[in-house]
């Protein structure tokens, strides 16, 4: 993609990628990054189909301790008290002043928040230049896998199998 931007001069901008890797991506020089949340029409109909079939039992809720998404079973509103609640709340203008089921409760909030959590990841990314990002990316990622091991068993089942956690291995691995 770094090719692809250096041939065309133009930003390119990798679509639905997790923050990490995103984080990575500018890092190695591309222009952006998008979680898709807005961005769903630019994927095929079996794309959407999934994602909607997941999306119903499941919500997404974006973590910066874990540099990552934590997902729970929609209705289970206690679980997401729970995570939410261990992590310490979240500050952003979204969730704040609101109750743990307030926001669990509410697709739209959430959606905001993993918005809003995209934006302020990459403006402190950014806050970074050259190797420094690189090093600030390394902590990150070594501090999320940290957080994640952490993560009490009757909170949330072990996450090491999960694709994020693989993606924060990987990172460690490549950074
Ligand atoms: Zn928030």
């Amino acid at each position: 993609m770094v090719n692809l931007q250096k041939y065309t001069g133009k930003p390119v901008i990798a679509l639905k990628v997790p923050i990490p890797l995103g984080l990575a991506l500018i890092g190695k020089g591309i222009h952006g990054f998008s979680l898709g949340l807005a961005s769903i029409d630019y994927f095929d109909e079996q794309y959407i189909k999934e994602e909607k079939d997941s999306f119903n039992l499941y919500s997404k809720f974006y973590f910066p301790q874990v540099l990552s998404f934590l997902t729970y079973p929609k209705k289970d509103t206690f679980a997401f008290e729970q995570i939410y609640s261990y992590f310490g709340g979240c500050n952003c203008k979204w969730c704040v002043g609101k109750t743990p089921i307030e926001i669990g409760t509410g697709d739209k909030g959430i959606q905001l928040h993993n918005w809003q959590m995209m934006l302020e990841e990459v403006d402190k990314f950014n806050q970074y230049e050259g190797d420094e990002r690189i090093i600030y990316l390394k902590k990150r990622v070594d501090n999320a896998l940290h957080n994640l091991d952490s993560i009490p068993k009757d909170i949330i089942a072990s996450q090491k199998n999960t694709d994020y956690y693989k993606l924060l291995k990987n990172l460690k691995k490549i950074l």
